[in-house]
C-alpha cells in the first residue's frame, strides 16, 4: 500500500503561506514515492490556491468550506479536519509551525490520539526511518525524533525546508467537501488589526531588527528604510517593546516570535539569550552595536562596531547604489 502524507495548508487572504510548500517537500522527504494530499479550510474561493499546491508537488487536494471557517478558530478547523483526515487514513501529517499550526496540531492529535513533533526545521531519511530535528531550550541544543508508531505528526518551521519547483503543468485532482461544523463554544464577530508591520515577520527573508538602542519610536524610521529597501520586514528586540518604542507584535525571541531569515540585521540589540532564541537560527547575522564586547556579536557572521544611526542610512545609500546599478 503506498503512504499517504496529509499537508494542512493555510491561506491568509487568499494567499498561501510559504510553508505550506515547504511542507509538501517535507512530505516528499518522508516518503518520495508517497502520495500527497493536501488540505485547505476557508469560505470560498481556495481552488486558485490548491492549484497551486499541486503545482509544488501535492498529488490532490481537498477544499473544506464552512462560512464559519473564514476565520481561524481551533474549534472550527478541528470539526472541518477531523473528518477528511479520518477518511484519508494518512501515514503522515504535516503543517507549518505558524501561530495557527502551533495552536491547531495539538488540539488534531489529541484527539486523534498520536503524538505531535513540533517545530521541526530538518528531515532526514536514515534507512526506512524518517529523523525529525527541532530545537529545545530555546535553540541552545537541538534533539532528533524517530516516530516509531502511529501516524507521524509534524509542524514545520517556516524558511528551514527549501520548497520544491512549481510546475505549472502539472495536475491533480481538487476537490471540495461542505463541512458541517456546530456547538462551536469560540465564534470571532471582527479582527482588529493592531499594527501593519509590511509583512509576516515568521515568513521574512530578510529581517531588520531594533532593540533598546535605537532609543526611540522615531529612532525605528531608519530601520524602515532600510528593510524597504532590502524587500524585508522590521523586528524589536523586547527590550524595545518594553520601553514602547513598538508594538509587541515585532518581538522576536523566547516570547516572542521566531525568524529564520535569509539574513538578520541586529541593531541596538545586546544580544540577550531570549533574544537569541527568536533569531539564532537565521542563515546570515548582521550585528551592529556600539560596544565591542556585546554579546550579539558572538553569534553575528558581521559585526559591525559603531553608532546605529549613523551606520544604518550609510548601509541604506549603499544598497540603493546596488539596486540602481544592478
Ligand atoms: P539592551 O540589553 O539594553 O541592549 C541595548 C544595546 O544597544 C546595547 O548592547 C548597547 O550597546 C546598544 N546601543 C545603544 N546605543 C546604540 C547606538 N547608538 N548604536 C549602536 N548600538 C547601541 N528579550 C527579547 O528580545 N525577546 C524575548 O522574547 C524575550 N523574552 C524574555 C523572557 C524572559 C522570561 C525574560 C526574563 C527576558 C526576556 N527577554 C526577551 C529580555 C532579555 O533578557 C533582554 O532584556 C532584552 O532582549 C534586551 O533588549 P535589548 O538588547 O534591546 O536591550
Amino acid at each position: 500500500m503506498t503512504n499517504k502524507v496529509l499537508v494542512i495548508g493555510e491561506a491568509k487572504e487568499n494567499r498561501l503561506r510559504n510553508v505550506t510548500f515547504e511542507a509538501i517537500a517535507a512530505a516528499k522527504v518522508l516518503d518520495e514515492n508517497a502520495e500527497v494530499v493536501g488540505v485547505l479550510c476557508g469560505d470560498t474561493d481556495l481552488e486558485a490556491c490548491a492549484t497551486e499546491m499541486v503545482q509544488y508537488g501535492a498529488d490532490r487536494v481537498k477544499v473544506i468550506y464552512n462560512e464559519i471557517l473564514k476565520t481561524y478558530t481551533s474549534g472550527a478547523y478541528a470539526q472541518a479536519l477531523l473528518p477528511v483526515i479520518k477518511d484519508e487514513a494518512p501515514t503522515a501529517i504535516l503543517m507549518g509551525h505558524t501561530a495557527i499550526g502551533k495552536e491547531l496540531t495539538p488540539k488534531l492529535a489529541s484527539r486523534l490520539n498520536v503524538g505531535l513533533v513540533s517545530d521541526v526545521t530538518e528531515l532526514e531519511k536514515v534507512g526506512d526511518q524518517v529523523v525529525f530535528t527541532r530545537p529545545i531550550y530555546s535553540g541552545k541544543a537541538f534533539e532528533r525524533k524517530v516516530v516509531i508508531e502511529g501516524t507521524a505528526f509534524a509542524t514545520i518551521r517556516p524558511n528551514n525546508i527549501a520548497p520544491l519547483e512549481r510546475d505549472e503543468a502539472r495536475s491533480g485532482e481538487v476537490s471540495t467537501i461542505n463541512a458541517d461544523i456546530n456547538d462551536l463554544s469560540v465564534i470571532v464577530k471582527e479582527i482588529i488589526n493592531k499594527t501593519a508591520t509590511g509583512g509576516d515577520l515568521s515568513e521574512a527573508r530578510v529581517v531588520v531588527a531594533g532593540g533598546r538602542g535605537v532609543k526611540s519610536k522615531e529612532g525605528f524610521d531608519p530601520l524602515y528604510e532600510l528593510a524597504d529597501v532590502l524587500g524585508g520586514v522590521v523586528g524589536a528586540s523586547r527590550g524595545a517593546c518594553d520601553a514602547d518604542y513598538c508594538d509587541y507584535s515585532l518581538q522576536i525571541g523566547q516570547t516572542g516570535k521566531v525568524v529564520t531569515p535569509d539574513l538578520y540585521i541586529a541593531c541596538g540589540i545586546s544580544g540577550a539569550i531570549q533574544h537569541l532564541a527568536g533569531m539564532s537560527n537565521s542563515k546570515v547575522i548582521v550585528a551592529i552595536n556600539k560596544d565591542p564586547e556585546a554579546s550579539i556579536f558572538n553569534i553575528a557572521d558581521y559585526g559591525i562596531v559603531g553608532d546605529l544611526f549613523e551606520i544604518i542610512p550609510k548601509l541604506t545609500e549603499a544598497f540603493k547604489e546596488l539596486k540602481v546599478h544592478s
